[in-house]
């Protein structure tokens, strides 16, 4: 193809709101337009990278026995309300109605429809396992779109579902899955980790993501330096913090804190170390059906709250903030909040107990860090103002409920080998999950067993980012001067640039050796343009085609100028030679 016939729309300047180089190089560069908040066109450039992308993922997918289909992007909001995911996917979700007033949304994922797919169509275990997926558009009415092609609104996404007659062949499927994704990303030349992943309310253990390393990732993984763990923040299990030494040791009593409300005056307050006190975190809790429940979380002082994994402890669909009016009004006092309603409970049969029945709050739902099953000698709000209890034992107390709330920090300990965890940046390319029956039982998707008995399907879900890839590949392949595309999915693997289109022998040379490469299978560009010559160099540097060959003034001795784009090392080259040492650069 020619340069000077391709709509190639490089800019000088970068969008207003672009900050991440991947944003600022593909639009820069001529790849994609926005159209709309979060909504892009694929120009012919950016197309091509987006099928090479797509090519990859298709290959390896078909090797692995998965067949693709295309699913309509307009989804019946029937099937969503069968599967409870109507209302629960909230304003991300987005509905409307056609003229005959018959319900629609467009696919932000398609589980319902692809449950129902199979429902259709396969009835025996004989037609069992089966893997099927798409590479097709999807719609998120995203809170925050941005990062170019990061976090869209309209994206592509590969989605696959398998389908299987018991749990261990769809574990199989799982592990079959996880090996071909490394596959496809190894060959994208990404430095990626596979982590451990949330698995939402569903809970399991079957659920892991692939990140690609970036510090512009919007997603914190841990990472242990002594082993291969690694998992996503949100979903990331530490060894048990040890205790401080010295433990406040006190009868339980109430102290008067004069205003004294956070953890950090609170441990000075005391010369307690935080781990000895109890932190109390409000949230509301939003559920289905518009229903919502203010729920107390308790961690240690020296502890965070881990909204996710709070989130999914008592099955909410979304934790939202409080207001101390709101607090107020169920009966709790903010900056003094503590579990007071049960420790009086252990307490009131005890003639002695210090506490008065009107100074406990009301019966809210309350989840304490795992930490502190059986903790002693802790500190806590007294839930009425400038009081706190000390000596609190949470020893003996009946129903507590117990979860793993707190995130977990740096320097914590590994659970697998007491190694030193930290952080680390990712952006989120793949996600494979465990699904089980949790879509074919209310959607009543079954097939018969070998003994005649219906049963649902046992199922598996697995996510590509193909649109997000094209940014992840650019973050991590780039320089000050623009993108470096790795040869298996650049928009072309080499560019040549004739130096100056008015010399007639360069114009001859440049054909010709474009002509050779075109033979050889080579992906090449002929940069014909008449434009100056470093206009056309600045154009090869930000697009980031991963060869040039330039034919220049050196063609008097018969010699062409190959650059690599990732150094930008310059070589020269015999005329005669030039095609043949490309084509092995390539291939
Ligand atoms: P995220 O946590 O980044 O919002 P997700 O967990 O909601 O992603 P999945 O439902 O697992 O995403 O979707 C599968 C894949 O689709 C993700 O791994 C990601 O690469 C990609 N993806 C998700 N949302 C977007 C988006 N708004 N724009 C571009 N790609 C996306
Ligand atoms: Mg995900």
């Amino acid at each position: 193809m020619r340069f000077s016939k391709l709509l190639i729309p490089t800019l000088k300047e970068a969008p207003k709101d672009a900050v991440l180089p991947s944003h600022i190089y593909l639009v820069r560069g001529g790849f994609i337009y926005q159209v709309a908040s979060g909504v892009y066109d694929f120009l012919p450039l950016g197309k091509r990278v987006l099928d090479k992308v797509r090519n990859i993922i298709k290959e390896e997918l078909d090797r692995a026995g998965c067949q693709e289909v295309q699913l309509g992007f307009v989804t019946p909001a029937e099937l969503w309300k069968k599967s409870g995911r109507y209302e629960k996917y909230g304003a991300e979700l987005l509905r409307f109605e056609d003229r005959k007033a018959n319900e629609f949304v467009l696919g932000p994922t398609h589980e319902e429809m692809m449950v129902e797919l199979a429902k259709q169509f396969v009835s025996s275990y004989k037609q069992l396992p089966m893997n099927l997926y798409q590479i097709n558009l999807k719609f998120r009415d995203e809170a925050r779109p941005r990062f170019g092609l990061m976090r869209g609104r309209e994206f592509i996404m590969k989605d696959g579902y398998s389908f299987h007659a018991d749990d261990e062949d769809m574990v199989r499927e799982f592990n079959l899955m996880e090996a071909t994704y490394r596959k496809i990303f190894q060959r994208m030349g990404l430095d990626f980790r596979v982590v451990e992943a949330d698995s939402g309310a569903i809970g399991g253990e079957g659920s892991k993501e692939f990140m690609v390393l970036a510090d512009s990732g919007e997603d914190t993984i841990v990472v242990c330096e002594g082993c291969d763990y690694a998992a996503n923040i949100e979903a990331a299990k530490r060894k048990m913090p040890e205790a401080p030494t010295e433990a406040p040791e006190a009868l339980l009593n109430r102290f008067h804190t004069p205003n004294i409300k956070t953890i950090e005056e609170l441990s000075k307050f005391f010369s307690v170390d935080p781990y000895y006190l109890i932190k109390a975190v409000a949230k509301k809790a939003l559920y289905d059906e518009g229903k919502s429940e203010i729920v107390l979380f308790f961690l240690r002082g020296s502890d965070e709250l881990q909204e996710v994994k709070a989130t999914n402890s008592v099955g909410a669909n979304e934790l939202v903030d409080v207001t101390e009016e709101e607090l107020e009004a169920v009966g709790l006092v903010p900056g003094f909040m503590g579990p007071v309603e049960l420790i009086r409970k252990a307490e009131v049969a005890e003639a002695e107990s210090p506490f008065y029945e009107e100074k406990a709050h009301p019966n809210l739902t309350m989840v304490f860090d795992e930490s502190l099953k059986d903790a002693t000698d802790m500190i806590c709000g007294a839930n009425e103002k400038d009081y706190h209890i000390v000596g609190v034992s949470l020893c003996g107390l009946k129903d507590l409920k117990f979860a793993d709330l707190a995130q977990t920090q740096e320097g914590d300990c590994c659970m697998q080998c007491g190694g030193k965890l930290t952080y680390t940046k990712g952006i989120e390319v793949g996600h494979i999950f465990q699904l089980g029956t949790r879509y074919s039982e209310p959607l009543k998707a079954e097939f018969l067993d070998q003994n005649g008995k219906s049963k649902p399907f046992v199922m598996g879900t697995y996510g590509i980012g193909v649109s997000r890839l094209l940014a992840a590949v650019i973050e991590q392949n780039h320089d000050e001067k623009g993108a470096i595309w790795p040869v298996s999915v650049a928009p072309f693997e080499v560019v040549v640039v004739i130096g100056n289109a008015k010399n007639e022998a360069q114009r001859e040379a440049g054909e010709k050796i474009y002509n050779e490469l075109k033979a050889k299978g080579v992906d090449v560009l002929l940069d014909d343009r008449p434009e100056r010559f470093g206009f056309k160099m600045k154009d090869f540097e930000l697009i980031g085609f991963p060869y040039a060959v330039v034919v220049g003034k050196k063609l008097a001795d018969g010699h062409v100028e190959l650059i690599e784009r990732a150094t930008l090392e310059r070589q020269e080259i015999a005329l005669s030679d030039i095609a043949n040492i490309v084509a092995e650069k390539v291939q």
